[in-house]
């Protein structure tokens, strides 16, 4: 059997991995348009920012660990065009010109997604960067190490633009960062990312939030940032204003796609056209909260729906479970975590729901160093089945995520959880943990 895999990081490289697994004798191709396999795009901001200077560390496994297991991997290749009705692909090697067509009889599509980059006036100027792929990180790291480079604008306070802050601060930059909607970091509801918000502003940062960027001025580099209210002196843009599936090459297979192109799969990952699997940023995902498809560009839904796609493949029959929109973020000494609803979600889905807000020490006072966590929960009135958790704190708050999460997926009520049997010792957590307090303020 013959399977061609189009993208070679998370979703795809997870897929090839499980499919040479369970089928030795399969013939696996893996077409990558950039230069580089496996690695965790999740860890850029942290190279960029110096807190590691080794990149390969986040390269999972290398070209020649898949070529090992059997797998091919085409490297600056990139698919032009699916014909699903000849099963084949149009290829392009970045690295000769040459334009050439494969055959496959099982196609795992799994390109993620791009950097959106709207059509600003200057937009192209020299200075201005993304923060998307191991080869802007690679760029980027390079061009923030020049002690020249003192004043930073990030454009978007999304999860990548806040990390970004993150790692300019890190680096001693001016960090200027402007943001369209009245907030940074939505996935988390207003009273939680407010943390963040204070957390930045009292690291220095210029925190610009409802101005709208109208263009970038420079001469031959970038010299400042004009938002609809302001001028920001940048000797380097970071824009992170969020992603777009990369299916454009797939416009006309036929293959079902949502509005803003990701691709429709159903829990199996199988696209709409037969011998088509997807997974990853191209694709929506089954939330199991919203109960419905949702598009959740994240790492932790990218790597597992990979491997369930590459098990279909072979035939199986796996579902996902679903999604809780599960993340987590580092904004400079406070740590936050969300998963499930957010109470703008819980509106739309028209649940008739409460929400809870407490503050609880990670640890008991007799211990040293107890620090505040605060946690916001969302739950179902009257059933008080819990639908969202989010947490900040300087310790302690995003793996307490986890455990609402697991509470989330299992569908229990606050009451439950608050009697639940959580780990108690000094240097950790209280006989009540911070969870169990959470829970049981629920009302
Ligand atoms: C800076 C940053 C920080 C992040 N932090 C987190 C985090 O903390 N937690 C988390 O859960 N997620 C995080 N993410 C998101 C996570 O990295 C992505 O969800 C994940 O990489 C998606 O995997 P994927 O395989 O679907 O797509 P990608 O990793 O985007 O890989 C797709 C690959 O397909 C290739 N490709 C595209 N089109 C073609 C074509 N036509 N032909 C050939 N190849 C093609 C691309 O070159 C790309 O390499 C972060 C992302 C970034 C950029």
């Amino acid at each position: 059997m013959k399977v061609a895999v189009i993208g070679g990081v998370a979703a795809g490289m997870s897929a090839a991995s499980k499919i040479k697994r369970m089928d030795p004798q399969a013939e696996v191709t893996v077409y990558e348009k950039g230069g580089y396999l496996s690695y965790g795009a999740c860890g850029l901001p942290y190279y960029v920012g110096g807190f590691n200077d080794d990149y390969t560390k986040m390269i999972a496994r290398t070209r020649e660990q898949f070529e090992k297991t059997g797998i091919k991997t085409h490297l600056h290749h990139e698919v032009l065009k699916v014909i699903p009705s000849e099963k084949q692909l149009l290829v392009r090697n970045h690295e000769t010109g040459d334009i050439f067509i494969d055959s496959y009889d099982k196609l795992m599509i799994s390109t993620g997604a791009s950097a959106v980059k709207p059509p600003i006036e200057g937009i192209d100027r020299k200075g201005v960067y993304q923060l998307k792929t191991l080869e802007d990180g690679l760029r980027l790291k390079e061009i923030a190490a020049d002690p020249q480079i003192r004043n930073v604008v990030v454009v978007g306070g999304g999860y990548i633009g806040i990390e970004s802050v993150d790692a300019f601060l890190h680096l001693g930059k001016n960090v200027t960062c402007v943001e369209f909607a009245d907030r940074i970091l939505m996935p988390f509801d207003r009273e939680i990312s407010a943390l963040a918000e204070k957390e930045l502003i009292s690291k220095g940062v210029s925190l610009r939030t409802s101005e709208k960027v109208v263009s970038i001025q420079g001469g031959q580099s970038v010299s400042s940032v004009v938002t609809d209210k302001g001028q920001y002196p940048a000797d380097l843009v970071v824009l992170s204003i969020g992603v777009r599936p990369a299916t454009e090459f797939l416009r006309d297979t036929g293959i079902q796609m949502a509005p803003n192109g990701a691709l429709i799969v159903d829990r199996e990952m199988r696209t709409s056209i037969v011998d088509i699997w997807a997974a990853g940023d191209c694709s929506l995902v089954y939330h199991k909260g919203l109960k419905e498809n949702a598009f959740l560009a994240l790492g932790t839904v990218a790597n597992k729906c990979g491997r369930i796609a590459g098990e279909n493949i072979m035939g199986k029959h796996i579902k996902f479970t679903g999604a809780l929109g599960s993340a987590a973020i580092k904004v400079c000494d406070l740590e936050m975590g969300r998963t499930g609803l957010g109470e703008a979600e819980a509106q739309r889905q028209a649940i008739d729901y409460r929400t809870v807000i407490v503050e609880a020490m990670d640890h008991p006072a007799y211990y040293p160093d107890p620090t505040p966590i605060t946690i916001k929960l969302i739950y179902e009135a009257g059933t008080r089945r819990l639908l969202g958790a989010q947490t900040a704190g300087i310790k302690g708050a995003v793996m307490r995520v986890d455990v609402f999460a697991v509470a989330i997926h299992n569908n229990m009520t606050t009451d439950e959880l608050g009697m639940t049997d959580l780990v108690y010792a000094p240097p950790f957590a209280g006989v009540w943990d911070a969870v169990h307090i959470a829970a049981n303020a629920a009302k």
